[in-house]
This record gives C-alpha cells, sequence and structure tokens, in this order.
C-alpha cells in the first residue's frame, strides 16, 4: 500500500469540553469541527496540527469502545490513523494477503466524510491502525 503521511492521531477523552481549553490554549491548536459519529457511539473534535490532525474522542454511551478503552487503560492515544493513496478497500485486501487481521473486512465511513478500516492490534505490534482515504 502506499501511505503519504500521518492523516491524525486520535485521543480518548472523558469530554471534550474538558479536554479543548488544553489543545487550544495550551497548545495553541484551534478546533475546527465537532461531530458525532452515531455508530461508533462517538463524538469526535478536530485540530489541525500541520500536516497531520488530533482527533478528540468522547464516548456518547457507556458501551461506546471509547468508554471501555477510557475505563481499562484511561485517557490518552487511542489510534494512528494513515492516509492512504491507493484505496482503503485496496489496503485491505492486501492485509488480508498478508495474513494481517483487520476490524473492518470492508471500508465504512468515518468522521470528515473519510473511509476508513481499522487493522486489529493483535496484527500491528500493539497500535490499534486506522487506514483512511478521503
Ligand atoms: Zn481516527
Amino acid at each position: 500500500m502506499k501511505i503519504s503521511k500521518i492523516e491524525h492521531l486520535g485521543i480518548a477523552v472523558q469530554s471534550i469540553e474538558e479536554a479543548l481549553p488544553y489543545y487550544e490554549q495550551v497548545l495553541g491548536f484551534e478546533c475546527y469541527n465537532i461531530e458525532t459519529v452515531e455508530d461508533q457511539k462517538v463524538r469526535t473534535a478536530f485540530l489541525r496540527v500541520g500536516e497531520t490532525k488530533i482527533e478528540l474522542l468522547e464516548p456518547t454511551s457507556p458501551d461506546s469502545t471509547i468508554a471501555k478503552f477510557i475505563e481499562t487503560r484511561g485517557q490518552g492515544i487511542h489510534h494512528i490513523a494513515y492516509k492512504v493513496e491507493d484505496g482503503v478497500a485496496n489496503a485491505l485486501a492486501e492485509c488480508d494477503g498478508k495474513g494481517i487481521r483487520t476490524i473492518d473486512k470492508t471500508p465504512r465511513g468515518g468522521a470528515e466524510g473519510l473511509h476508513i478500516a481499522f487493522l486489529h492490534p493483535k496484527a500491528t505490534q500493539g497500535v490499534l491502525t486506522e487506514l483512511c482515504e478521503e
């Protein structure tokens, strides 16, 4: 697959409202978009950092995977998202061919209108990995 950059870093937070002052007032980033991704039971806030972004992930329900993540590991870095230039579907097929376990079998819709798919952390040296394309 052809990866051009780190599209964003996903960070699990208990509350976007409580987390934003640190990112905006201390680090000086600007939050340009907040949206809820219903099927993932998360609310996301995006901040630009040069060529890449920070995605804050807040659970909208106790059975959200983000709620479970925070419960067991606390707030912190949740996933890394790479931008693929030759299609998420192709990348998934390549992973399949190389025996890399994926969470998604086909690309799905994510925040910001991206097509995304997750690779399983057990197959990616412990880092939950998201592949995305515009
Ligand atoms: Zn993400």
